[in-house]
C-alpha cells in the first residue's frame, strides 16, 4: 500500500510537466531536472508516505497494548480480589500501601483503615515481635521471601525490587487459618477422644483424659463429668479436669457439691433434654449452678452435651471457659458424637468390668473349690484341672493331663459300659454322672464320682466340658458297709425268725416226746400197781417204763448238752481211745432194739489208738448208728468202718435207708433242724442229735459230713486225730 500511494503521487507529477508543455531546448536539462526532482519527490513522497504509516501503526499498537492492559490489570485486580488469600502492598516498614477487600476482611478492618497501618498495629500483639524481626531481614537482604504461621493468619511476605520511579516494596499474602485451626483442632478432638476410648481400660482412667482432651483442643479451660446415680434420679459430678488452675479449682470444687435433681441450669436441662446445650454468657443466666463460684472464677461461657447409654442420657460432660466461646456448627456435632462415643465405651467398660468380676468369681471358685473340677476339650483332652483334682488324685499336671486322664475315661466308659450308660463324651447332655474307681499317683484306690457339664459358646456350640470330680470312697464305703449290715441284719432276722420257729416246733416235738414217754410209764405202772399181773407181764412192762424212762432220759441228756455246748461249759474228758472198740460197743448197744437192719463192720484193724473222750465218742457213735437204725424203717443194712487218713482215723456209719434230700444235706447238723418231707417226717425226733454230734467231733480237733441220696441210705463220716505218739508211730512207719 505505501508503494501504491508513492506511485500515484509520482504519476501525478509526471501528469503535470507533460501538461506544460516544455521547449525542446530546455527540454532534456529540465527533463533531467525534472526527472531528479520527480525522483526527490518520489522519494520523499515514498519516505512521508512510510513515516505516516509507521506513525498511524504505532498509535494502534500503543493503543492496542493500553487495552491489554487495561484488561490485564482488570484481570489482576479481580484476581487479587477473588483470592482467597488477603493481599496487598507495604513499604520496608511494613506499612500498607495497598490492600485487597480479602485481606481488609481477614484482618477485620475496612480498606480506608488499613491504608498507611502499619503491619504489627492490624495483626494480634504478641504476633509483633515476629513481624518487626521478618521485616528487619527484608529490609536488610537477608531474605527475599519470609513466611510463617501466626496465632490467627499465615503471613508470605516478598520482597519487591524497587521500580523506576519508587522505593522497593513488599508484597503481602495473609490467609485466615482461624477456621483452619478450628477445624483441625476438631479432628485432632475426634481422634483424641478415640484414642482415650480405644486405649482406656475403665471409665475412672479415661474420663479425666477425655476432659483434658476436649479443654486442650476446642479451647475451654475446665470440665466436669456428671454421673446419674443409681436410682436415675440425680446427677453428681464424679470426674473434673483443668490446668492446675487454683481459681479454676475452687469452682470445680464448688460444683461437687450441688446436685442436680430437675431439669434447671445447663446441665440439668441438658440431661432432660439429651442434647447439646450452651450457655455463652454466665452472668446472664440465673440458674446456673454454682453460678458465684463460676462468676468469682471468671468463668464467662460453657457448654455441656450428654452421654448417651443405649438412647438414655447416663451423664453429662460440661466445658467451662473464661473467654466468650460461641461453639460452631461443627464443634456442636462433634461433641454430640464425643457423647454417644463415650456412652458405648462406658456400656462396654462396665461391661467387661462385670465380666472380669464374673471371671475372677469362677476363676476363684475353680482354683479353691474342694471339688476336683477339669476343663476338657470337646474331644476330651484335659486342659486345665484345678488344684484339688490334681491334690485327690496326687499327680501333677503334666502327668495329669498325658495320662491320668485319658485312664480316667477309659475306665468311665468301661462303667459306663456295664451299667448300660452312654460313654462319656455321648452322654454329656443327660447331665447324669457316675461312680468310678480310680487309682491315684500314691496307689491309693479311691471312688470317685463323676458329673459333667457342656460349656457353649456365644453362638450355643459346645466350646469345651466341665468335669465334676468328687471323692466318695468314704461315702461309698460307708454305704457298702451299711448294705452288708443291712444284708446281716436281715439274715440274722431270718434265722431269728426260723430258730423261732424252729423253736416251737422243737418246744412241741420235746413236750410230745416227754408226754409219749410218760403216758407209756404212767398207764404200765398203773397195771403193775393195780396188780394181779403174771410176774412175765410185770417183767415185760417193767421192761416198757425202763425204755420210756431212758427215752425221757436221753432228751434230757441232748437238751442239758445243748445248754452247755451254748453257754461253752462242754467239757472233755481226753485219753486214749481205741476206735474199733467202742465202734463195736455202739453196734452191740444197738443190735438190741434194732431188729429189722442187719450191721456190719468193716475196721482196719491196724488203726492206731486216737485221743479224745471215750464216752463222748461213743455218743457220738450211738447217735449216728440210731439215726441210721431208725431212717431205716424198712431195714437194711447199717456198716460200720474205720481206717487212717493221714494223722486222723476216719470213722463211717452207712445205712441203705431213705437218704437225705439234696437240698437238706447241707442243714442237717443245725440246730433242731429235721427233714419234714417223704416218710422221715413221720419218725419222731428232736433235731438236736447232730447238732451236738458236730460240736463233739469238732471239740476233738475233727470234721463231720454227710453224703447220701434219696431212696439208697446215707453215709455220716467222721474224723478224730490220731494220738500224738501213734501219729508219730504211723510216720515213723511209714518212713
Ligand atoms: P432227729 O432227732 O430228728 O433224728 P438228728 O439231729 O439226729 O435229729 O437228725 C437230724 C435230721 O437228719 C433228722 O431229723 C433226719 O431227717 C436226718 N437224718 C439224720 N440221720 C439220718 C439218716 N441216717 N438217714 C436219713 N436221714 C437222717
Amino acid at each position: 500500500m505505501p508503494f501504491a500511494f508513492a506511485a500515484a503521487v509520482l504519476a501525478a507529477i509526471l501528469g503535470v510537466i507533460d501538461a506544460a508543455a516544455v521547449q525542446p531546448a530546455f527540454a532534456f536539462p529540465l527533463f533531467v531536472g525534472l526527472v531528479v526532482f520527480g525522483a526527490v519527490l518520489a522519494g520523499v513522497a515514498v519516505a512521508t508516505s512510510e513515516l505516516f504509516r509507521q506513525s498511524r501503526l504505532t498509535a494502534a499498537e500503543a493503543q492496542a497494548r493500553l487495552q491489554d492492559l487495561t484488561v490485564q490489570e482488570r484481570r489482576l485486580s479481580a484476581t487479587v480480589e477473588a483470592a482467597e488469600v488477603g493481599l496487598g502492598l507495604a513499604d520496608l516498614d511494613g506499612n500498607l500501601t495497598q490492600v485487597s477487600t480479602r485481606l481488609a476482611t481477614i484482618l477485620g478492618r475496612t480498606r480506608e483503615e488499613l491504608a498507611g497501618a502499619g503491619l504489627e498495629e492490624v495483626l494480634p500483639s504478641e504476633d509483633r515481635a515476629a513481624i518487626a524481626d521478618a521485616l528487619q531481614l527484608l529490609r536488610d537482604g537477608d531474605v527475599a521471601t519470609w513466611q510463617a504461621e501466626l496465632s490467627r493468619v499465615a503471613l508470605f511476605m516478598v520482597r519487591l525490587p524497587a521500580t523506576a520511579g519508587g522505593d522497593p516494596a513488599v508484597l503481602v499474602q495473609v490467609a485466615d487459618i482461624v477456621a483452619r485451626r478450628r477445624i483441625e483442632s476438631l479432628s485432632d478432638c475426634v481422634a483424641g477422644v478415640r484414642q482415650v476410648i480405644v486405649n482406656a481400660t475403665g471409665i475412672e482412667q479415661a474420663m479425666p483424659q477425655l476432659l483434658r482432651g476436649f479443654c486442650e483442643y476446642l479451647g475451654w479451660s475446665a470440665g466436669q463429668y456428671w454421673a446419674l446415680d443409681a436410682e436415675r434420679k440425680s446427677l453428681r459430678v464424679r470426674y473434673s479436669w483443668n490446668a492446675a488452675d487454683t481459681v479454676m479449682e475452687g469452682f470445680l470444687h464448688a460444683g461437687r457439691g450441688v446436685v442436680v435433681t430437675a431439669a434447671t441450669g445447663l446441665v440439668g436441662r441438658v440431661w432432660q433434654a439429651g442434647v447439646v446445650a450452651a450457655e455463652e454468657d454466665l452472668e446472664r443466666s440465673a440458674d446456673y449452678e454454682p453460678r458465684t463460684a463460676a462468676l468469682s472464677a471468671g468463668l464467662r461461657s460453657g457448654l455441656a452435651f450428654p452421654v448417651v447409654v443405649g438412647g438414655d442420657v447416663t451423664g453429662v460432660v460440661e466445658l467451662v471457659a473464661r473467654q466468650p466461646h460461641t461453639p460452631a456448627d461443627e464443634e456442636v456435632t462433634v461433641l454430640a458424637t464425643a457423647g454417644v462415643e463415650i456412652g458405648q465405651f462406658i456400656r462396654r467398660a462396665e461391661t467387661a468390668q462385670a465380666l472380669r468380676r464374673s471371671e475372677a468369681d469362677h476363676r476363684a471358685i475353680f482354683e479353691r473349690s474342694p471339688i476336683g473340677i477339669a476343663r476338657i476339650s470337646n474331644g476330651g483332652e484335659l486342659v486345665e484341672a484345678n488344684a484339688s483334682l490334681l491334690h485327690m488324685l496326687d499327680h501333677d499336671a503334666e502327668t495329669m493331663r498325658a495320662h491320668a486322664w485319658p485312664e480316667l475315661m477309659r475306665t468311665y466308659d468301661q462303667t459306663a459300659a456295664r451299667e448300660h450308660k452312654a460313654p462319656f463324651l455321648a452322654g454329656l447332655s443327660d447331665g447324669s454322672s457316675l461312680q468310678i474307681r480310680a487309682a491315684t499317683g500314691a496307689g491309693n484306690w479311691l471312688w470317685l464320682q463323676l458329673t459333667a457339664t457342656s460349656i457353649p459358646d456365644s453362638r450355643g456350640t459346645p466350646e469345651h466340658v466341665l468335669v465334676m470330680v468328687e471323692d466318695v470312697t468314704a461315702l461309698r464305703e460307708t454305704s457298702d458297709r451299711l448294705a452288708e449290715a443291712l444284708e446281716a441284719q436281715r439274715d440274722a432276722n431270718t434265722n431269728l425268725e426260723k430258730l423261732d420257729q424252729t423253736k416251737s416246733e422243737f418246744l412241741s416235738i420235746v413236750s410230745h416226746e416227754f408226754r409219749t414217754a410218760l403216758t407209756g410209764i404212767q398207764g404200765f405202772s398203773e397195771l403193775i400197781r393195780d396188780g394181779g399181773l403174771e410176774p412175765d407181764e410185770v417183767r415185760a412192762y417193767g421192761g416198757y417204763i425202763f425204755n420210756d424212762a431212758d427215752r425221757v432220759n436221753r432228751l434230757i441228756g441232748d437238751m442239758l448238752d445243748l445248754d452247755r455246748m451254748e453257754s461253752g461249759r462242754m467239757t472233755m474228758r481226753a485219753g486214749d481211745v481205741d476206735i474199733n472198740d467202742i465202734v463195736m460197743e455202739a453196734i452191740s448197744r444197738a443190735v438190741p432194739s434194732a431188729v429189722t437192719v442187719e450191721f456190719k463192720s468193716d475196721l482196719d484193724p491196724r488203726l492206731p489208738i486216737v485221743s479224745g473222750d471215750r464216752d463222748r465218742l461213743i455218743q457220738v457213735l450211738s447217735n449216728l448208728v440210731n439215726n441210721a437204725v431208725k431212717y431205716s424203717p424198712d431195714g437194711g443194712t447199717v456198716t460200720l468202718s474205720s481206717r487212717v487218713e493221714g494223722r486222723f482215723a476216719l470213722i463211717s456209719v452207712t445205712d441203705t435207708g431213705l437218704g437225705i434230700p439234696q437240698d437238706e444235706i447241707g442243714h442237717v447238723f443245725e440246730r433242731f433242724r429235721r427233714v419234714r418231707s417223704g416218710a422221715a417226717q413221720s419218725i419222731p425226733g428232736t433235731g438236736l442229735g447232730l447238732t451236738i454230734v458236730k460240736q463233739i467231733v469238732e471239740m476233738h480237733g475233727g470234721k463231720i459230713w454227710v453224703e447220701s441220696a434219696v431212696g439208697h441210705g446215707s453215709s455220716f463220716h467222721f474224723t478224730v486225730p490220731l494220738a500224738p505218739e501213734s501219729a508219730n508211730a504211723l510216720q515213723l512207719r511209714h518212713a
